[in-house]
């Protein structure tokens, strides 16, 4: 549009989107903020999917975690929950140009047991606790160590006097465009691996 035109229509502080629709390309689907919405998708599959739980669940679909983990900040405050289990995308970047180490995720190789991120850094006890749900109930998955960004685990674990806390990521490409790419293998792995963790997050300390 001439410069003119955007004065006429667009006002300083007006709020804007970015506009694409969805598609699926194979085995894959991309759209635009697939960032954090596939992980509103894997919450609410995994709660329609869990057989019931001993544990009361509390399923948050928190705001502007982008811009400093605000929501989940003062929806941990109020739901004061023994563990927290954050669902979030990460870097899957598996392209040309880029070596190995720099991947992150890899698509299609299962759901990601979160290690660390600069936002918080996993219990140990919970990686374990997923890794052996998963490894009961032949869930692919692979481990994620991502080196600069983070999710809403960083604002449950210091929230109040702070709680154990671990994210289930899900693979994703061009992350924070309007093409966000992933897997539907990796949704349902991420799907399964949730619903477990809801039916059996009783016995996450057992040992
Ligand atoms: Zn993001």
């Amino acid at each position: 549009m001439p410069a003119a035109q955007v004065k006429e229509l667009v006002e300083v502080g007006d709020w804007v989107t970015m506009w694409e629709d969805m598609v699926e390309i194979g085995d894959m689907v991309s759209c635009k903020t697939f960032d954090d919405r596939v992980g509103v998708y894997v919450m609410l599959e995994a709660l329609r999917q869990a057989r019931g739980s001993t544990a009361d669940i509390y399923a948050v679909a928190s705001v502007q975690e982008e811009v400093g983990l605000r929501g989940a900040v003062v929806s941990a405050f109020d739901v004061n929950a023994t563990v927290g289990l954050a669902l979030d995308v990460t870097l899957a970047m598996d392209t040309p140009g880029l070596m190995d180490y720099e991947y992150v995720t890899r698509m299609g190789r299962g759901t990601a047991i979160k290690i660390m991120d600069s936002s918080s850094i996993s219990d140990p006890r919970l990686v374990q606790f997923c890794r052996k749900l998963a490894g009961e109930r032949n869930i692919k998955h692979q481990l994620e160590i991502l080196p600069r960004g983070g999710t809403d685990a960083g604002g449950i674990q210091r929230a109040r006097s702070g709680a154990p806390v671990i994210t289930i990521s899900i693979p994703t490409r061009y992350i924070h465009s309007v093409v966000e790419s992933v897997h539907k293998d990796d949704l349902q792995a991420s799907v399964d691996l949730v619903a477990a963790f809801i039916e059996e997050v009783h016995r996450w300390n057992a040992s």
